[in-house]
């Protein structure tokens, strides 16, 4: 049995990692490289493995960067099954059909500009999105019981929950190689403990020889996510005392409800002043639609503090979906005190550019970055607090405030990644993943201190293990 780490590998984005048996072909995630254009456009456009040899694909969650190449894997000769959760199948044909209409934006956005020299096809079309679905095979978490699926006579897998998104899922493998038993996981994108809305993750019960782990945060421990309602009561003070704007760029899937539902909390128990807040994102709507259908997936303090009363946890007083172009260019126009939420959670694309657009130069506006900003994104920047910056083609000082809330990250930090390594029996071979170097670097360091005996590696883009 062969594992080969083609994205994900030394970097955040871009999750695929194909397990060879014998002659079987079997992909884990099949995300997209996000980040600079000109240095991501390449690697998304050619896959680095033959598509028509690969035999499945499983799916850890529904975010681009794990699911986001599915159109170029079957545009180009994928034939198989793509097993997922099912919640996440519901959310991959509304990301993927999002962002083949993206694609197809950027590719005219560039070539009206015609500053490319020669026309520019897109990355994959919303028609190319669309061949993925009839490729999905949707399963249940099986939480009672946690079922084997069986994928051909040597390789089967359970699905466990992840804690990280709606649908997302750890990967366990069990196969059986020229006569050996072997298991495999791949923890996908973990979820801290305490995650709001979602169920937390969950414990593999059986015993794991190889775990392929994620290492986002592998090198830093997040306060309590506790401390979130004190930090959104004093940003939204602030906004109401200078008049400003609070512009949160997230991700609409999963950061944008958490951020609905921690608000609603602060409504319904009036501690935090009144203010109009926007979420300006028809995807997050769609996504925020989808949790409306998978309400089993919801924690039990969700279902008692608003299912039981038959209220939604998304909707509440002063909280306005905006749906139109229209209403989202006239937001820009509107005098704060007002929040308004919008993708993408990195700045790279989508609505949000706008509101920094017209809203990064005011010293009485606050930009809250509430996500892992990948290297080489605006959101990184704004982050680094770099100042100017280029959004949609012109510089723009940053004078607003920025503030950070890494404790509504979707993502086990140090302790919680340690905590989830701890849980899980009998690994011998442990490859970190979805991390950059700096954090993949100390986390290893401390996990080679607590457990010498472990072998652990921080696999290269194309390199190849044996197991
Ligand atoms: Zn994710």
């Amino acid at each position: 049995m062969k594992i080969t780490f083609f994205g994900g590998a030394q970097c955040v984005t871009g999750s695929k990692h194909l397990v060879e048996v014998g002659d079987y072909k079997l992909l884990l995630d099949c995300g997209m490289h996000q980040g600079k254009r000109s240095l991501v456009d390449g690697w998304n456009r050619n896959l680095p493995f033959k598509a028509e040899e690969i035999d499945a694909v499983i799916l850890s969650h529904g975010h681009l960067d794990h699911c986001g190449t599915l159109p170029i894997l079957v545009r180009d000769g994928f034939k198989g099954s793509i097993h997922c959760s099912d919640a996440t199948a519901d959310i991959v044909r509304c990301m993927l059909e999002d962002s083949g209409m993206l694609q197809e934006q950027i590719a005219n956005d560039l070539n009206e500009k015609n500053t490319q020299g020669g026309f520019i096809t897109p990355l994959y079309t919303q028609e190319d999105a669309k061949q993925v679905f009839p490729h999905l095979v949707p399963h249940p978490y099986f939480r009672s019981g946690h079922q084997w699926v069986t994928v051909n006579e040597n390789i089967r897998f359970k699905l466990y929950d992840a804690g990280h998104i709606l649908g997302s899922s750890v990967i366990l493998l069990e196969i059986q190689d020229e006569g050996t038993k072997k298991t495999l996981a791949f923890t996908g994108d973990l979820g801290r403990e305490d995650v709001p809305v979602i169920h937390a993750r969950e414990y593999i019960e059986e015993e794991v020889d190889a775990l392929i782990m994620e290492c986002t945060y592998g090198n830093k421990n997040h306060r309590a996510i506790s401390h979130v309602a004190g930090d959104l009561k004093e940003i939204v003070s602030t906004s109401i005392r200078t008049k400003g704007k609070i512009i949160v760029p997230a991700f609409s899937l999963g950061r944008t409800q958490e951020l609905i539902y921690t608000l609603h909390k602060l409504v319904d128990a009036h501690e935090m002043p009144l203010l109009p807040i926007y979420i300006d994102s028809p995807l997050a709507q769609s996504f925020t639609e989808i949790f409306a259908r998978h309400q089993e997936d919801f924690s039990d303090q969700v279902m008692r503090e608003f299912k039981m009363k038959g209220e939604s946890p998304f909707a509440f007083k002063n909280l306005i979906y905006t749906h139109t172009v229209e209403e989202s260019k006239i937001l820009n126009m509107k005098e704060g005190p007002l929040m308004v939420i919008s993708a993408s959670g990195m700045s790279e694309g989508g609505r949000v550019l706008h509101h920094l657009k017209h809203g990064i130069s005011n010293p009485n506006n606050i930009v809250l970055i509430t996500g892992y900003q990948a290297e080489d994104t605006l959101g990184r920047k704004i982050k680094d607090g770099i100042s100017p910056v280029m959004i949609l083609g012109e510089s723009h000082e940053v004078r607003a405030q920025i503030k950070v809330l890494d404790e509504l990250s979707a993502h086990a930090d140090q302790s919680g990644l340690l905590s989830y390594l701890a849980h899980t029996k009998g690994v011998r071979h442990l490859f970190l993943v979805h991390t950059e170097m700096p954090q993949a670097t100390t986390f290893k360091q401390v996990v080679d201190g607590l457990y010498p005996a472990l072998s652990t590696t921080i696999p290269a883009s194309g390199q190849m293990f044996e197991l």
